[in-house]
């Protein structure tokens, strides 16, 4: 047993995700990513005295989206509170958000782990606030360089208990809550743009301990697999300095990605005290019931119901359900597929391979995927009933559909002469005439060399121009030598 065994590990998670509302949390300035640094800020995103801020509706119809998909209690009066701090990139001096008030409290968000477990991660708050500019460090060699543009856009954190107990647990919950935001249509869940941010909470304790550790928080991961790699070697870190006799600092750090370790940056015993008071210049936000029904309505089918759909009524392996749901646009587009058809492992076989295939080979996303589903459902249909093959399917009829895509599945196979003979009778002739070649062999199959049976099939397969259905034309070819 290693030292590392003694220890558990306790983990929290607090993201920022970025609205995709059109403009920013308190004003309507346009919050867009990526346009001309310092054009999209008005007087008030620069926090100009005398201007005022009204609250984005399209943000609190966002943060209740999330919490009802999330089952977590959607507060009904919503305090707006000023967290002073002075910055360079945040104009105001203070940051509007949320303190003793978060709009949604409670609810979870299942974790999918790799060897098929599942995690049920419980959160604490997620609450709405906005995002401050950004500091520019490395354009200029000797200046920092401020752009505002992303002062005041809208983010939701989402903070959760500490429940996860591994850095893989932590990478399992984050892609849910990319795909989450993804289905919901309130975020873009892009880590490499910093619309989906994540700090990780991470302590280390004797396995049993009826206390946990002290925390050390840990900034600046820019994908999943780095705040992976950064819990993997925090926890190394921390139990590393129990065992050499030395506490664990509370402090914020953050991660180098290329060296993979982290850093401190600051401590947190002299931590800000962010003097929290009500915003005065807000009135609190009412969420009726009304409207959380309303809304509640009008949600989209989110991936945990797919997942049970799936796997449940479809019958689908656990494996091909998660590949489908993980992006929204290939789900909705099996989903309308499987209205067609009720072979639903073929559809998910098709879109997973063939399909998939197709669109790597030219760089494009299912979006841009112009087939109708009815046509595959029909190609599906000409396998099942045995009047095509599935190679000649996926290699000849699939591609010439789509350079045709107004022809029918059959018509392309009739033209590509594709079309498999299942016709019993005409079939006998074939295999009459096979089996009529080789009299001797014939015999010795009677007599028990049973292995030749593949060779009479081959030669039938050759006269039927390899368009016989193999399953019916081996069942005959046994069936004609053992009568
Ligand atoms: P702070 O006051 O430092 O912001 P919070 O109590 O608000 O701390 O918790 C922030 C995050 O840290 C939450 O996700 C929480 O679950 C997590 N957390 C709290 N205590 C610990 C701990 N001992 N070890 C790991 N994570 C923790
Ligand atoms: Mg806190």
């Amino acid at each position: 047993m290693s030292v590392y065994d003694k220890y558990e590990t306790v983990i929290g998670l607090e993201c920022h995700i970025q609205l995709l509302t059109k403009t920013k949390m308190y004003s309507n300035d346009v919050a867009e990513y990526g346009a001309l640094p310092n054009t999209n800020i008005s007087v008030v995103t620069l926090g100009h005295p005398g201007t005022l801020p009204v609250v984005n509706s399209k943000a609190i119809e966002f943060a209740v989206k999330l919490g009802i998909a999330v089952n977590a209690n959607i507060r009904e009066e919503n305090q707006f509170a000023r967290k002073n701090y002075f910055y360079a990139d945040l104009p105001k001096g203070y940051q509007i958000t949320q303190d003793k008030t978060p709009i949604c409290t409670g609810g979870f968000i299942t974790a999918k782990l790799k060897d098929g477990n599942t995690k049920k991660i419980n959160l604490t708050r997620i609450h709405m606030e906005e995002d401050a500019g950004k500091s520019l460090h490395d354009i200029d060699p000797f200046e920092t360089l401020i752009d505002l543009n992303r002062a005041g856009t809208p983010l939701l954190e989402i903070v959760t208990e500490p429940d996860f107990r591994s850095g893989e647990e932590a990478y399992a919950y984050l892609t849910e809550v990319r795909k989450l935001v993804r289905y919901l249509d309130i975020c873009d869940g892009n880590m490499e743009e910093g619309s989906l941010r994540c700090d990780a909470n991470i302590s280390v304790m004797l396995k049993g301990a009826k206390e946990f550790g002290k925390k050390v928080e840990v900034k600046n991961m820019n994908s999943f697999r780095n705040v992976q790699r950064a819990i993997d070697f925090e926890i190394k870190r921390q139990i590393d300095l129990i065992e050499e006799g030395k506490l664990i600092a509370g402090e914020t750090r953050s991660f180098d990605a290329v060296k993979g370790i982290t850093f401190s940056l600051r401590s947190k015993e002299n931590a800000n005290d962010y003097r929290y008071f009500p915003e005065p210049d807000l009135q609190p936000v009412f969420v009726t019931q009304e409207y959380i029904n309303k809304i509640k309505k009008d949600l989209p089918v989110l991936p945990d119901e797919l997942f049970n759909l799936y796997t449940k009524t479809y019958k689908l392996t656990e494996y091909d359900a998660l590949q489908l749901i993980d992006l929204k646009e290939v789900a909705a587009y099996y989903n309308k597929l499987v209205t067609f058809t009720k072979n639903y492992k073929s559809a998910a076989n098709w879109l997973m391979g063939p399909v998939k295939a197709w669109l790597n080979e030219r760089a494009l996303t299912i979006s841009e995927f112009t087939l109708a589903p009815e046509k595959i459902a029909e190609i599906i249909y000409l396998i099942d009933e045995g009047k095509i093959s599935n190679a000649a399917a996926a290699q000849s009829i699939f591609p010439e559909l789509m350079n045709n895509q107004t022809k029918t599945a059959e018509q392309i196979a009739k033209e590509l002469d594709l079309l498999q003979n299942s016709n019993s009778g005409e079939l006998q002739g074939i295999i009459d005439s096979a089996l009529s070649k080789f009299p001797e062999k014939v015999t010795e199959y009677k007599n028990g060399k049973v292995g030749l049976l593949g060779m009479f099939v081959g030669e039938a397969m050759k006269l039927s121009k390899g368009k016989a259905d193999p399953k019916l034309l081996n069942q005959l070819v046994k069936e004609t030598l053992e009568k």
